[in-house]
């Protein structure tokens, strides 16, 4: 056997099931690491070519992944004004979702974090159901007049069928462990002509490509598989959706990734800004306040060029996340 074959051999994995076929043989990529320091790969299925990572997290590495640092300690996950903007962001999604459909459509929001979302949308008129896992953010969406919350996960039985105009998952498909089993629950409970929309990273972009292990959307334990954006395409005409938009641009999340991504090529640990910015001080006790202050410096200073070259990045299909809508046949 020659020396290259022996390395591409070393290099196939029969081992770890792909998350979303569940084929074992897929090829690692490349190392990563949490920001507990696990260390995991990311690995391609050679069947269905999901990017997946491995092995699959541990129930201690999730319950920590997911504790209340996750959530934010406070009323709201991020510090003061950055929380704003991100509320800014949520209606924006809302005053998206009502241009493809009117009030008072029933919406379901997979993953619905704090409910702001859904909020909006309450106001225009819709009905809104949200599901979130037991938490902080599902203790402030229980706040929300009107919205009909469920705590825990998407079930085969929670709703009827044919029952939603449209269903959203924003950056929640890549967290969920059994991708293909929501999809089949989805296909039941949305109407035909319905709208699915999915956000997730775009493991296609050029940051992604750049800075492979250290780039800050890999976010391992607790991002699990990725797709580009045609295979997604193409697994969601099984399940008889046709993609009818795909848009590559978040102001909200591509320049920053590209931040703490070049962050984390120079600090021993991954996501120190983007922690800081949620106010966990345990995970940045480390760092004396001086380095933190540097980092949001360069965080804001930095932000026009970096928001002009995810831009850049987007426009010729390779940002950092993607936004796909889909309509059930
Ligand atoms: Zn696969």
């Amino acid at each position: 056997m020659s020396c290259s074959s022996q390395k591409i051999n070393r290099r196939i994995d029969t081992i770890n099931p792909c998350v979303y076929c569940r084929a074992r043989r897929s090829v690692k990529e490349y190392p990563t690491y949490s920001i507990g320091h696990d260390h995991f790969s990311i690995n391609r299925c050679l069947v269905c070519r999901t990017v997946f990572l491995t092995p699959s997290p541990t129930p201690e590495q999730l319950k920590q992944a997911y504790d209340d640092s996750y959530y934010g300690r406070g009323q709201a996950k991020f510090i003061g004004f950055i929380e704003r903007v991100l509320d800014y962001f949520r209606s924006a999604r809302a005053r998206k979702v009502s241009k493809y459909i009117s009030p008072p459509a029933k919406i379901l929001d997979i993953g619905c974090g704090n409910g702001n979302f859904l909020g909006n949308l309450i106001d225009k008129g819709y009905e809104a159901c949200g599901i979130e896992l037991p938490g902080k953010a599902a203790q402030r969406a229980r706040k929300i007049p009107r919205l009909h919350l469920k705590i825990g996960r998407l079930s085969a039985n929670g709703f009827p069928d044919k029952y939603f105009d449209a269903i959203t998952m924003w950056h929640v498909f890549e967290h969920l462990s059994e991708p293909k089993n929501t999809l089949e629950i989805i296909q039941k409970i949305i109407k035909p002509g319905g709208y699915l929309i999915i956000s997730m990273p775009n493991i296609e972009s050029f940051q992604s490509r750049l800075f492979r292990g250290k780039w800050l959307a890999l976010d391992p334990p607790k991002h699990l598989f990725f797709m580009g954006a045609s295979d997604l395409a193409s697994n969601m005409k099984k399940f008889d959706f046709d993609l009818i938009k795909l848009n590559y641009f978040s102001l909200e999340q591509n320049p920053f990734c590209i931040q703490q991504s070049i962050l984390n090529c120079f600090l021993d640990d991954r996501e120190v800004l983007f922690e800081a910015l949620k106010g966990n001080n345990t995970y940045t006790k480390h760092y004396p306040p001086c380095s933190l202050i540097l980092q949001k410096i360069f965080y804001i200073g930095s932000f026009p060029l970096f928001a002009f070259l995810a831009t850049v990045e987007s426009a010729l299909g390779k940002g950092g996340t993607m936004e796909l809508i889909f309509r059930k046949t």
